[in-house]
């Protein structure tokens, strides 16, 4: 069957097929999620199933405010209400430990914590509400592909094994929420996936300490949360970063290597490459406000480029402030390889 595009007056017929136990994926703030009923197992198989998720990566169960998360926890944190009363709706996920039962192994990967998140999103609260059950929501793409910040993207990975998208027009933000370990009231909050909620926003929420999962600093250490060990946002195409200070010498070296390069960067860097590039894809303006909502964009559309790409160039940002979640997903893409124009390595 044909994938729906639902516009915004058919909330209730994309809320129908998820009562239906189908597939429906939902416009957010961040990326676009693959929304089932939280509280139907078979249903939420189906998520798994046709992303080609490994089945211990827990889901992001997705609500219409606090409320509706006291039903399934089993312990509240001292700072979730004020976390929640700042940042809800909003891109910030909280874990917090459910009460046995409360959802299936499906959705929890085994785990006796839940993911719970508030979008600030209208179209798809309306969508929830009138669902009248908790959606999980991983982010509408195959597996492995970068997330998907427009209805025609969650068309392309899956025209025909989902019943419908309800279109939001693009997102704001551009990628994932921040994840935030409130599961052991013992220890400070840990970000386990770094987003548009920065630690230092939290920090002043919270007048205490924020932690940082190491893993996001250090290659080696083991993830905390289950899925981050998994390959993310990769385009088929080599991806290499470049530095504000390097567009120059990629512009040198490709002046005099036969490869055909895409460049995914603000104005002012691609200005310096452009006439070596086969194709480009300019972020809306330099910022990293624009940066961060076009990567996942350019990433597909490079990736689909006429004629196909032998490599990518992407500009990278410092890792402060919204930097931190731009370049977390960029050197997933990236393998963690920037630019050298070094004879060894690129011969
Ligand atoms: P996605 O669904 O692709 O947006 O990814 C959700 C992220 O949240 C994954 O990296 C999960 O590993 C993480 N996550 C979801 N639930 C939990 C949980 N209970 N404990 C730890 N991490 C979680
Ligand atoms: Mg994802």
């Amino acid at each position: 069957m044909e994938i729906q595009k639902f516009s915004a007056d058919e909330v209730k017929k994309a809320a129908n097929e998820i009562k239906k136990g189908g597939l429906v994926a939902f416009p957010t703030e961040t990326v676009y999620g693959l929304g089932a009923n939280a509280l139907n197992p078979q249903a939420v198989k189906q998520v798994y199933q046709v992303k080609g998720r490994p089945s211990d990566n827990p889901l992001i169960v997705h609500v219409t405010g606090f409320e509706q998360v006291k039903a399934f926890i089993a312990k509240s944190h001292p700072l979730a209400e004020s976390l929640v009363h700042h940042f809800w709706p909003g891109p910030l996920t909280l874990i917090l430990p459910i009460k046995p039962d409360a959802f299936d192994a499906v959705v929890t990967g085994g785990l006796n914590t839940v993911a719970f998140r508030m979008p600030n999103q209208p179209l798809t609260l309306e969508l929830i509400a009138e669902a009248g059950v908790p959606l999980v929501g991983p982010s509408a793409n195959l597996s492995g592909r970068p997330s998907p910040t427009t209805a025609d993207h969650v068309i392309h990975d899956f025209q025909t094994t989902i019943a419908g998208v309800l279109d939001g027009g693009p997102t704001q933000i551009g990628v994932e929420s921040t994840v935030l370990d409130l599961s052991d009231e013992t220890k400070p909050p840990m970000i386990l996936r770094p987003g548009a909620i920065t630690k230092d926003m939290l920090e002043q929420v919270c007048q205490s300490t924020i932690l940082i999962d190491q893993h996001l600093v250090s290659e080696e250490e083991a993830p905390k949360a289950p899925g981050m060990k998994y390959k993310h946002y990769a385009p088929t195409i080599p991806v290499q970063m470049v530095s504000e200070h390097q567009w120059e010498e990629v512009a040198t070296f490709l002046a005099t290597h036969p490869l055909r390069a895409g460049i995914l960067a603000g104005p002012t860097a691609s200005g310096k490459v452009r006439g070596e590039a086969a194709a480009v894809y300019m972020y809306a303006n330099d910022s990293i406000e624009a940066a961060t909502r076009g990567l996942f964009s350019g990433l597909r559309a490079l990736d689909e480029s006429q004629g196909g790409l032998d490599i990518l160039y992407v500009a990278s940002y410092p890792e402060e402030g919204l930097g931190v979640a731009y370049m977390n997903r960029l050197k997933k893409a990236a393998n963690h390889m920037y630019f050298t124009n070094n004879k060894s390595e690129n011969s």
